[in-house]
């Protein structure tokens, strides 16, 4: 057989995304693209800011001599420079330009960080629910993710870690705002989680770190604010994109950030950069370094998603789902009515409603709804929601 035994492993465990879409290719087909209510992709419809494509033009036009060429690994140093400027204040931390390596997308910043400290068979620990590929990014560089249950409230269980910490525990992954929950870790759970691995590390000798996956930091709503994590804990990386505030998944620009308190600064600079290279990308896109360089702080208008955060929240309450309200990011992770996700996210498919059960996430008995849809989305699927609600 051609395909890797364990690749061939993997396929079966990400075919729930792969029906998911042939399940939502087949309805579109049938019932047209308009009578189909699709919410299982977090792909942001909010159109980039228009200075997105200003500044764009500008490069195209520009004749800059290698602008299309090769460039340091870590990304321009000017680029880098201006994020980290950005960076400092976001952190409440000076951060120096060294430290910010430009990468392919989150995704491609948290592989470079994970290749760059698991030791084949360490594990790597994240709180459940989760983002599944996860899984997939660990065993890339010969880790193994775990997943711990979760406290009241989607909230971090700092006992459940602390049982599971070990020698072989390379990292853990913090995701705030969270998705699927749109949970954000408050900063006294955050300084006890901190604590708890100072303790964990002094007990077993291995430097735990923690990768912070912030690609949502700016997709908060009514006042809330994510806490830095560098002035918490030395040993921190934070990998992030433009992705989802930007509104460009598709052009795959972010970045990794790294405390300059972190142990053995240096050496972890030049590893995420080397493993940059080495995982295939070379370096970030240039042509969105560039503009990204001259966007810091800018986003999209989080009003719209609150907006429809508030419709759909305020529609499903109606009905009588049980949920907590998001804080940030555009998805709402409701209870599966009856219990049971997977017949729940069924009986919605033949309303022509499209989620993804909270199975693909680590968490059996709810469903995860991707909300940066058109308002008519949301709108025209309400009476699906109750007829479905009303089957249960
Ligand atoms: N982390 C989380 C929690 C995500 O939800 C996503 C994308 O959905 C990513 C990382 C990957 O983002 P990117 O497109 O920047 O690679």
């Amino acid at each position: 057989m051609a395909v890797s035994a364990h690749i061939l492993e993997m396929l079966k465990g990400s075919s729930l995304v792969r029906k998911m879409f042939e399940a939502g290719a087949q309805l579109k087909a049938e019932f047209g693209e308009d009578n189909v209510y699709d919410f299982s992709i977090g792909n942001p419809n909010i159109e980039p800011p228009a200075k997105f494509a200003q500044i764009l033009k500008k490069y195209a036009d520009a004749e800059i001599p290698g602008k299309h060429g090769y460039m340091p690994n870590a990304g321009y140093p000017d680029v880098r420079k201006s994020i980290a400027a950005w960076v400092s204040k976001e952190q409440n931390t000076a951060v120096d330009a060294s430290g910010i390596i430009m990468t392919s997308g989150a995704g491609g910043a948290m592989n470079a960080v994970l290749k760059s400290i698991i030791n084949y068979g360490d594990r790597v620990l994240v709180s459940a629910p989760c983002f599944m590929e996860y899984k997939f990014y660990a065993d890339n560089h010969g880790g193994k993710l775990e997943i711990i249950e979760p406290a009241e409230g989607f909230e971090l269980d700092i006992d459940a870690f602390e049982k599971a910490m070990g020698p072989d525990v390379a990292a853990v992954i913090l995701n705030s705002p969270h998705n699927p929950t749109g949970t954000i870790y408050s900063e006294e759970n955050l300084k006890k989680f901190a604590a708890m691995l100072e303790r964990s590390a002094a007990k077993t000798g291995r430097r735990i770190y923690i990768v912070c996956d912030e690609p949502y930091r700016k997709i908060v709503f009514d006042g809330a604010v994510v806490p830095a994590m560098f002035p918490i804990y030395r040993n921190t990386v934070v990998v992030t994109s433009y992705s989802k505030d930007l509104s460009i998944p598709g052009e795959r620009i972010g970045y990794a950030a790294i405390n300059p308190a972190a142990d053995d600064y240096d050496n972890l600079v030049n590893a995420v950069t080397l493993c940059n290279r080495i995982i295939g990308f070379v370096n970030a896109p240039a042509l969105m370094q560039r503009i990204v360089g001259e966007m810091q702080g800018d986003s999209v208008d989080m009003n719209e998603y609150k907006r429809k955060r508030d419709m759909l929240c305020d529609g499903l309450s109606d009905i009588g789902y049980d949920f907590h309200k998001p804080a940030g990011t555009f998805y709402l992770f409701p209870k599966a009515p009856g219990g049971d996700d997977s017949a729940f996210v069924d009986t919605l498919q033949k309303e022509r409603i499209l989620v993804v059960p909270g199975k693909g996430f680590a968490a059996p008995g709810y469903f995860r709804i991707a909300f940066c849809v058109a308002d008519k989305v949301i709108e025209g699927s309400m009476p699906g929601f109750r007829k479905a609600f009303e089957l249960f």
